[in-house]
């Protein structure tokens, strides 16, 4: 059976034919000698340990599952040497600042490389996916003395990190969550509570597990605004950066669940644990939301990754089972891949990848942008289309993933119900994509609710401006009329839809309603661009690879079959909140 491919030349083609890596990354100074030939050295390294080391210990690690015994959580076996070997090659800090020894590389590398560990290993993705969050929180908020202490080895892998922000009665609502936290007056404060879901709370890997945890001080108010963080070591450090003492932490169980069998997810106790406050008192939920935005759109590409190689192992096995006529009856026994509906499955999975590919890269260069461009003002245009392309990429990434391992499922028939395949390993976990770092639905009431506003309304027509702009330029290319003319409808559709919530902020049950359809009208809009982009690349670019020649038809594809959703997704906004709230809720 054909195992994952990583789409190293895909990638390729997104950053030299399709985004202008070079040009951009001219643009922002210290990335000036990136390149996509650099660009391309790395992300076939990172492709062939994805492939070579991580895939491999995929299913086993599904089998055997995380475990606890004797209050010690034990990884599936291979997962403690993987994790070293992936640490020691440096994959830990590929993006990280190099003042705490991260190698600084653009996020938009880091991205790709995200996407093709998640396709290898979800389970393992989120140990350095959660690290980095922890990092990036620590890096923003905390002193400049918990960044010296913490930084450098989390940068280099040496030590994990962990978000506890869930309790059993605090979910969505943080509001609601009890965790105490004491000050001890020297500095430090006593965390005591439980928190439930904790990914990576625990693990055998050795070195420190650093949480981020979030509680309450003695005084502080009730609801979100009295919400603080604290950076929670397993053991203390002691002054020459050795380990010190065992913090009164740890797993008290480890949850039993559908799906990323291997990843350890804690109940995790606080008995007093030595912490320290990373930001202000009671602000503890903006600086959360730092690591928060960034495993968002981390979460976003765990779909896609899952998405991407069941659809790859779906696509194999379609040229290779045989079952039914051909369609002119000639032939008595032909490959699946034949059948029409079979192809609608897997042609459906492929341009949902490839267009969430290119909508990643897009959204990776904004922040490469925002980080890095000399002026001002095009620093906080890329942050801004970063905020707004957040919670599409959480959602509509994720929902498309378990879509695309659903679908590929199928192609398998009863093959695809039984385990050996793979292919419910992939359904179950891509599944949580959809549900942790905020379900879909909250990131939904984000984009409609909160993101939509922001600027003045004006956030969303300026996203819309770029892609009018490019589709102007489409115009004259033979052999993208299809796709440039149903992106071009599609976006009518989601500016009539924009327009329509933006006059309605007032009624929060307007934005609450539409929120889930909105976003797939979004999401599906901006990858219409996206295949436009991919569509023109090709059809006029230098690169010629097999793989590349097929993006037009796929492009035509993606018009004709899947654009025309969006004509349903913008009535059902239209209709507004009435139906919905028209039953009293005991009778639902
Ligand atoms: C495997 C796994 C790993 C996890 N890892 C972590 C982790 O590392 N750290 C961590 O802190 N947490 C983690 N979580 C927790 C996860 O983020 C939460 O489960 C998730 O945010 C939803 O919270 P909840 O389960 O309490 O659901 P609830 O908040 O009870 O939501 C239930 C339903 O109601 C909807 N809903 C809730 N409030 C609203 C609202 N105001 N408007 C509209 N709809 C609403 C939700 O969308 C959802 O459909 C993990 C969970 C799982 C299962």
């Amino acid at each position: 059976m054909a195992s994952y491919t990583p789409p190293v030349e895909d990638m390729v083609f997104l950053l030299s034919e399709v985004f202008d890596f070079d040009g951009r990354m001219a643009e922002l100074p210290g990335f000036e000698e990136i390149n996509s030939e650099l660009a391309a050295t790395v992300l076939e390294e990172a492709g062939k340990f994805a492939a070579g080391v991580l895939e491999p210990l995929n299913r086993s690690g599904d089998e055997e599952g995380s475990r606890l015994i004797d209050g010690k959580v034990v990884t599936p076996k291979g997962f403690k040497e993987a994790y070293r070997a992936f640490a020691d090659a440096g994959w830990c800090g590929l993006s990280g600042d190099p003042e705490y020894g991260g190698q600084g590389l653009p996020r938009t590398l880091q991205i790709l490389t995200d996407e093709m560990v998640s396709s290898a290993n979800l389970s393992f993705g989120l140990f350095p996916g959660l690290t980095r969050g922890a990092v990036e929180a620590i890096g923003h908020h905390a002193s400049d003395e918990l960044k010296a202490t913490y930084l450098p080895k989390m940068i280099s892998g040496e030590w994990t990190g962990a978000m506890a922000l869930t309790e059993s009665n605090a979910g969505t609502d943080l509001g609601l969550l009890t965790t105490r936290a004491e000050p001890q007056g020297d500095g430090s404060y006593h965390i005591t509570g439980t928190k439930i879901f904790i990914s990576s709370g625990e693990q055998d890997f050795g070195g420190n597990i650093i949480h981020l945890v979030l509680a309450r001080l003695p005084d502080a108010p009730k609801g979100v605004k009295g919400i603080s963080l604290f950076l929670v070591p397993k053991f203390l450090v002691n002054a020459d950066g050795s380990l010190g003492a065992r913090n009164p932490m740890g797993p008290g169980a480890l949850e039993h669940k559908m799906g990323i069998h291997a990843q350890p997810t804690c109940v995790m106790n606080y008995d007093g644990a030595t912490g320290w406050l990373v930001g202000e008192p009671n602000r503890g939920l903006a600086a959360m939301f730092t690591m928060m935005n960034a495993e968002r759109l981390f979460v976003g590409i765990e779909g896609l990754g899952v998405g991407e190689a069941a659809c790859q192992k779906a696509t194999a096995y379609a040229k290779e089972r045989l079952q039914g006529r051909s369609l002119d009856g000639a032939r008595p026994l032909v490959p699946i891949i034949e059948h029409p509906d079979v192809r609608k499955m897997l042609l459906t999975g492929r341009v949902l990848c490839d267009g969430a590919r290119a909508l990643s890269v897009w959204t990776a260069l904004q922040m490469d942008k925002a980080g890095r461009h000399p002026d001002k003002a095009e620093r906080l245009a890329a942050d801004g289309f970063v905020a707004l392309l957040t919670p599409v990429v959480k959602a509509a990434f994720t929902d498309f993933g378990f879509e695309t391992a659903v679908i590929s499922q199928q192609v398998f028939g009863g093959h695809g119900y039984i385990r050996e395949w793979g292919m419910e390993q992939f359904v179950r976990d891509a599944r949580i994509t959809q549900i942790y770092e905020g379900t879909n639905g909250v990131q939904a009431m984000d984009l409609a609710g909160r993101k939509l506003p922001m600027e003045g309304g004006e956030l969303a027509p300026r996203f819309f401006a770029a892609i009018k702009a490019d589709l102007e330029a489409a115009k004259g290319v033979a052999g993208a009329e299809t796709i440039v003319a149903e992106t071009a409808k599609a976006l009518i559709r989601l500016e009539n839809a924009t327009a329509y919530l933006l006059a309605r902020t007032a009624d929060p049950a307007e934005a609450g309603a539409a929120a889930t359809d909105y976003l797939r009208l979004f999401a599906l809009t901006a990858l219409g661009w996206c295949w436009t982009k991919m569509a023109v690349a090709a059809l006029t670019g230098t690169d010629r690879a097999p793989a590349l020649a097929r993006k037009p038809a796929l492009a035509e594809f993606f018009a004709a079959r899947i654009l025309p959703q969006t004509l349903a997704l913008e009535a059902s906004v239209l209709a507004g909140p009435k139906t919905l709230m028209a039953l009293e809720a005991d009778v639902i």
